[in-house]
Order: structure tokens, then C-alpha cells, then sequence
């Protein structure tokens, strides 16, 4: 059995559940207030990457299936595989298992939750009807699959200076005039037309990037399409790590090792950095053959980030969704309207085709 931890009211004993927007635990029962310390995170925190992977002897996350027995019940239970916090499903006590540093290791920080379950329902169902190109029947016929669920979610934030070697080619425009056959009154007659080239020269160079806090997930929970929407977080309300916080909320264990999330990370950076070297580069058009990254001062922290998760089913299908419990935007899978979609290319081409026919006369 794993041993955990449960926090109670010291006017009546009865579970203490995180009170979202407080800071505080609050009594289900008597509604006594029990404020937890604030602690920021020192935004600056980071750990070496290098170093914690050269000397680490855990690198793989492990699966962990906690087995516990209810203090209140007296049932046994096992937790879902990787979560570390939940309730007894039998009376709904909350239990929190701390984290096993000698296998995992520990988060750093905590976005505590700020979005209450009712926001985060309203969230859902204004994202539904807003949803461009859906099927009509979706808003009437979208039905809740399962019970909206508060969970805190791993995420990985990498630091990294970049050295970028490269090698492209730039593109200019040039205008130049060709002589081109025209159909004048019938009769075919050569004019002057200008012309648009490019002309390409050979370019390289070395790009510094900086990059600080790249946010990836560290969970398989989602899949990897939700990355970019679960990217956006305001780090500066991070708290210490502090299992208060995860009283009454389920709370998932990484289970993307931390060179793999580094992998994840390196693919985000790549993207800004081809950018910096398209702006190295310069012209009108660039073309990029090589580019060798060096990372320098890669550190790393792991965070647990709120999360309201459900799904909906539509003509028997299941779509995922979930809205950020920081700020109250959604984000999920979704289905779409072919008919819609095709409509609105005729409508599109229609336009199109009425202003080249116009714009002729
Ligand atoms: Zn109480
Ligand atoms: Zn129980």
C-alpha cells in the first residue's frame, strides 16, 4: 500500500478541498478557510539540463499503479496509472500521493487552479457554438460524454542559448522586358511586357537565438495536436510545488522522459529559428539547405498546470476537449462540416471569378 496524504479541517474534521481563486483549502462541511503560504516561483529557476541527465539514473519515467487503502472507508483502491492525486472513489476523499523522488522526479511549481467547473462549462459551450464550419445539427446534438474533470497536467519549460550555422540562398526581384505575342483586332502583334525575376545568390551565417520557459507537455494524456493550445500560460503565478494545491483535483505523474521533452522542445525552437535565419538571409525570397544548432545553457524545470478535460460524443464518435484552468479558453477535437466547407470555396471561387471578369472590362 502506498502511503499519501489527506488534508483535513481542524474545526471538524471533514476533507479540505482547494478552494480555486483563494489560495487557500477550504472545509467541504463547515466552510472553514484554512489559507495556504504563497510562495512564487523564483521565475528564473532552472536546473541543468546536462547535468541532471548525466547523473540521473531515472531518466525513463516509470509506470506507477499506486495502491491505496481510504483511512475514512477503509476500501481498497488503486489509482488510474500515473495519477498521483484523486479521490476515493467510494466516499470521495481526496488523496494525494507525494511524488517518489528516488524514481520521479518532483515538479518544481504549480499554476494553482483560478477557473471554477460552471466557468469552465460556459467556456466549452460558447468555444461549441462558435465553431466555424461545424455540422448544424452540432450544437443540438453534441452530448457530453463524460463528467467534466479538474486535473493538473505536467509540463516541461526549457531555457537555451542557439547557435545556429547555416547555409541558403537569397532571392531578389529584378524587372526585366520580354517581347510576348498579343492578339490585337485578330492579328497577332509582339509587345513589351515587364516581367518579374529572381535572381539567387548563395548565403551563409551563424543566428543566436535566446530562448526562455518553451512549454511542452509531458503527459501522453492529450494528444500532441493540443501542444500549441496548452503552450500558453502566464508562468509568473507559478507556486512552489505544494500538494495543498492538488487537494480534490486529480494530478498526473510526467511520462515524457526529459530528453524527450527536450526533443519536443528543440522542434518548437527549430521553427523560430528558421525564421531568425530567414531574416539573416534577407531578399524578397530565401531558401534554407542547412542549419546546424549548438544548444548552450539548457535548463529545464517541470510544472503541474490546471486543466478542466472532458469529451463530447456527436454520431457516435468521441472528441476530446479542454479549457485552460487559468484563463478560461478552450480548445478540443472537433467535427467538420464537409458541405459547409465546400460552400464556402464556390463562394470563394464565385467571388473571385466576378472580380478577373469585372476587372477585364
Ligand atoms: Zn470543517
Ligand atoms: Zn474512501
Amino acid at each position: 500500500m502506498t502511503s499519501y496524504k489527506s488534508f483535513k479541517c481542524n474545526q471538524c474534521g471533514s476533507d479540505l478541498d482547494y478552494a480555486i481563486g483563494l489560495h487557500s483549502l477550504k472545509c467541504i462541511s463547515c466552510g472553514q478557510v484554512d489559507p495556504i503560504e504563497t510562495e512564487p516561483l523564483d521565475s528564473y529557476l532552472a536546473h541543468d539540463y546536462q547535468q541532471t541527465v548525466n547523473h540521473l539514473s531515472y531518466l525513463d519515467p516509470v509506470i506507477v499503479n499506486h495502491e491505496l487503502n481510504c483511512e475514512n472507508c477503509g476500501a481498497n483502491f488503486t489509482l488510474p496509472t500515473n495519477v498521483h492525486s484523486e479521490e476515493c472513489p467510494y466516499c470521495d476523499m481526496n488523496v494525494v500521493v507525494p511524488v517518489d523522488n528516488q524514481r520521479l522526479l518532483a515538479p518544481d511549481g504549480v499554476m494553482p487552479f483560478e477557473v471554477h467547473q460552471h466557468q469552465a462549462e460556459e467556456s466549452f459551450k460558447k468555444w461549441l457554438h462558435g465553431l466555424w464550419f461545424a455540422p448544424t445539427s452540432l450544437k443540438r446534438k453534441a452530448i457530453q460524454a463524460e463528467a467534466i474533470q479538474g486535473s493538473y497536467m505536467p509540463l516541461w519549460a526549457f531555457d537555451a542559448q542557439v547557435e545556429s550555422d547555416y547555409t541558403g540562398q537569397r532571392g531578389d526581384n529584378y524587372y526585366t522586358t520580354v517581347r510576348v505575342p498579343t492578339n490585337v483586332n485578330g492579328k497577332t502583334v509582339m509587345k513589351n511586357q515587364t516581367v518579374v525575376k529572381i535572381r539567387w545568390r548563395n548565403r551563409s551565417g551563424r543566428v543566436f537565438n535566446q530562448f526562455d520557459d518553451v512549454v511542452v507537455m509531458g503527459s501522453y494524456t492529450l494528444p500532441l495536436k493540443f501542444q500549441n493550445f496548452l503552450s500558453q500560460w502566464d508562468l509568473f503565478k507559478t507556486q512552489k510545488y505544494n500538494e495543498k494545491y492538488l487537494s480534490g483535483f486529480r494530478s498526473e505523474l510526467y511520462q515524457v522522459s526529459l530528453p524527450d521533452g527536450f526533443k519536443l522542445a528543440k522542434e518548437v525552437m527549430y521553427r523560430t529559428i528558421r525564421q531568425t535565419v530567414r531574416q539573416d538571409i534577407g531578399g524578397d525570397h530565401q531558401r534554407i539547405h542547412s542549419i546546424d544548432s549548438t544548444y548552450h545553457a539548457v535548463g529545464f524545470k517541470l510544472m503541474l498546470a490546471p486543466m478542466w478535460i472532458s469529451a463530447f460524443n456527436y454520431k457516435k464518435k468521441s472528441y476530446r476537449y479542454v479549457i485552460n484552468g487559468q484563463n478560461g479558453k478552450a480548445y478540443g477535437e472537433r467535427p467538420w462540416s464537409i458541405y459547409k466547407i465546400i460552400g464556402a470555396l464556390l463562394l470563394v471561387t464565385t467571388i473571385a471569378v466576378s472580380i478577373y471578369m469585372f476587372s477585364q472590362k
